[in-house]
C-alpha cells in the first residue's frame, strides 16, 4: 500500500525544481511514485500517513570517497604533520587487518547521517567488501585499486554479482601506479562502462615528484620499491592525467587541491567530475582545493569523507557543513547539497535511482540537519562601517 511522507519543505535536488513546502512524497514498493505539496497529493492518497515534521527532506547521501577498509584506523593516524608523516605513520600500521565490529560501526554511522551509497575504495579486499555492503543496504560502487607496475593477465576488477552496486576499479596515483597500469585500468572501466576513480593532485610533493623535483616522499616510494622506473613527465599532475587520457566524462578525481586555473579548465573541458575531501585535506595538513574556482567553473563537484586514517568520522553533512562554513563566496544551499546527492549518484553510475527525490528513484531520503539549514539563513555580516563618533 503506498505510504505518505509529509515534511515541512523538501529539497527534491531535481535541476531547477524549487523547494517544495508543506511537502509530500508518495512511496509504494520503495520506490517514489509522486511527489509535491501535501495540499495537492493529500486528498486523493489512501494509505499510512507518515509526518516527519519541521524538517527538510533530502535525498539519502552519496559519499563519493570512503576507504571502509581502514575503518579500524579511527582516531589513530597523526593529525596536521603532513602527507608524507602520516604516509609514514600509516605504513606501521597494520592496514590490512580489518576490524569486522569497527567495520560495521563505520557501515551503521554512515546510515545514520544520512548517507545510502558510497563510492569506496578497496585495496585488498574489493570483493569482500562489495559483499559487505550489499549486506549492509547501502548502494555503492567499489572500486578495486590498481597500484603497482603490473597490469594484471585476466582484469583489475573482480567478477561480482549484486544488486545494489558495481565493481569498478580506481588508480591510486599518478606516483604509485605505473602509468601504463592507470591506462589499462582506465581502458577496463570504460570498456565496461564503469566509472574510474583516482586520486590527483593532492599535495606537494605530487607536484614535486610530478616536475623531476627533489622530493623526500619520492625517496620513501623509492625505499619501498615503488616508482623504480618512473621517469618525471616534467608537467602538473592535472595534465599529466590528462595526457594519459585518464580524464574524460566517467573519470572522479579525487582531491584537486594542488591545481593551477589552467588545470581546473583542463578537468572542466574533459568532463571529469571531481571529488574535493575538505576534511581529510585539514586533517593530514595540506592545504585545501581552491573550492571557489572549482564552484565558479563549473565543473561537476562532490564532497567524500575519504577514510577514517584522515577524517573523524563518515558523516557526509558533517563534511558538507564545514565546507561550506570556510566557503569564501556565494554558495547556496542547492548548490552543496548538489554536490553529496545527484552529482555523486550521476558520476558512480546511480543517477537514474538516487540523488533525487522524484517518480521513479529509490525512496531513500536524509534530513538535512539544523545546523546546515542555520549556516544558510544567517544573515551576511554587516560591511557597513560604523558610525564615526559625535
Ligand atoms: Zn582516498
Amino acid at each position: 500500500m503506498p505510504e505518505l511522507f509529509r515534511a515541512a519543505k523538501a529539497a527534491t535536488m531535481i535541476p531547477g525544481a524549487p523547494v517544495i513546502d508543506d511537502a509530500a512524497v508518495i512511496v509504494s514498493q520503495g520506490i517514489v511514485t509522486e511527489v509535491g505539496t501535501y495540499r495537492c497529493l493529500a486528498p486523493t492518497h489512501c494509505g499510512p500517513v507518515t509526518d516527519l515534521g519541521d524538517v527538510t527532506l533530502a535525498p539519502g547521501l552519496v559519499n563519493a570517497h570512503s576507504h571502509l577498509e581502514l575503518a579500524h584506523l579511527r582516531g589513530l593516524c597523526p593529525q596536521g604533520q603532513g602527507f608524507m608523516a602520516w604516509v609514514e605513520d600509516l605504513l606501521t600500521r597494520p592496514i590490512f587487518d580489518l576490524d569486522p565490529a569497527l567495520l560495521y560501526k563505520a557501515l551503521d554511522e554512515l546510515k545514520r547521517t544520512g548517507t545510502v551509497m558510497v563510492g569506496d575504495i578497496a585495496t585488498r579486499f574489493a570483493k569482500e567488501m562489495a559483499g559487505t555492503l550489499e549486506a549492509s543496504g547501502l548502494f555503492f560502487v567499489v572500486f578495486a585499486e590498481a597500484i603497482g607496475e603490473a597490469v594484471p593477465k585476466k582484469s583489475f576488477i573482480p567478477q561480482a554479482g549484486h544488486g545494489r552496486g558495481v565493481l569498478s576499479v580506481a588508480g591510486h596515483s599518478l606516483y604509485t601506479t605505473h602509468r601504463e597500469v592507470l591506462r589499462a585500468a582506465k581502458a577496463e572501466a570504460g570498456a565496461r562502462g564503469l566509472p574510474f576513480s583516482l586520486h590527483l593532485a593532492e599535495h606537494d610533493d605530487e607536484v614535486a615528484i610530478m616536475a623531476g623535483e627533489p622530493s623526500a616522499f619520492l625517496d620513501l616510494l623509492r625505499s619501498r620499491g615503488r616508482l623504480l622506473d618512473f621517469a618525471p613527465p616534467g608537467k602538473g599532475p592535472v595534465q599529466h592525467a590528462a595526457d594519459l587520457g585518464l580524464l574524460d566524462e566517467t573519470t572522479l578525481a579525487v582531491h584537486c587541491v594542488k591545481v593551477t586555473d589552467q588545470d581546473i579548465e583542463t578537468v572542466r573541458a574533459s568532463g571529469a567530475t571531481v571529488c574535493l575531501c575538505p576534511r581529510s585535506n585539514h586533517f593530514i595538513g595540506g592545504d585545501r582545493a581552491p573550492w571557489e574556482k572549482w564552484v565558479a567553473s563549473g565543473t561537476p563537484l562532490c564532497l567524500g569523507t575519504d577514510s577514517l586514517a584522515s577524517n573523524h568520522d563518515l558523516d557526509l553533512y558533517a563534511e558538507a557543513l564545514y565546507f561550506a562554513e570556510r566557503f569564501e563566496g556565494d554558495l547556496s544551499l542547492t548548490e552543496l547539497l548538489a554536490m553529496i546527492t545527484r552529482t555523486p549518484a550521476r558520476i558512480l553510475g546511480a543517477g537514474d535511482r538516487l540523488g533525487t527525490i522524484e517518480p521513479g528513484r529509490v525512496a531513500a531520503f536524509s534530513t538535512v540537519p539544523a545546523a546546515v539549514i542555520d549556516h544558510f539563513h544567517r544573515p551576511f555580516p554587516s560591511t557597513i562601517p560604523p558610525a564615526p563618533e559625535a
